[in-house]
């Protein structure tokens, strides 16, 4: 298991996990459910991070990672009709997945 992530932004842990899961990556999410600790632990402590599952997938994986944002202009979930940035791949609020490339 490698740690290829960390943020305090929940969304983003999830978003980088999707793209290392749409690579084909097996990955773990770990600390999700820390933030509400907040103020207890030191700051360092309560970020979401993505590990891989497979040591070998690191590299890979750090590329993938640092890929450029696709760029687009932003779209509508269908479920509840937030709006999100082109880079993600699933509604930040409801969770349904983005149907319109
Ligand atoms: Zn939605």
């Amino acid at each position: 298991m490698k740690r290829v992530f960390a943020s305090h932004n929940l969304v983003l842990a999830h978003h980088s996990r999707n793209l290392l899961e749409t690579e084909g990556i097996e990955t773990e999410v770990r600390n999700q459910m820390l933030s509400s600790a907040m103020g207890e632990l030191p700051p360092a402590e309560c970020q979401a991070e993505v590990w891989v599952v497979n040591d070998e997938d690191e590299a890979r994986a750090f590329a993938v990672l640092r890929r450029p944002a696709p760029a687009g202009p932003d779209w509508a979930c269908e479920g509840c009709g937030e709006r999100s940035g082109p880079q993600f791949t699933q509604c930040w609020r409801c969770g349904a997945l983005r149907l319109t490339p």
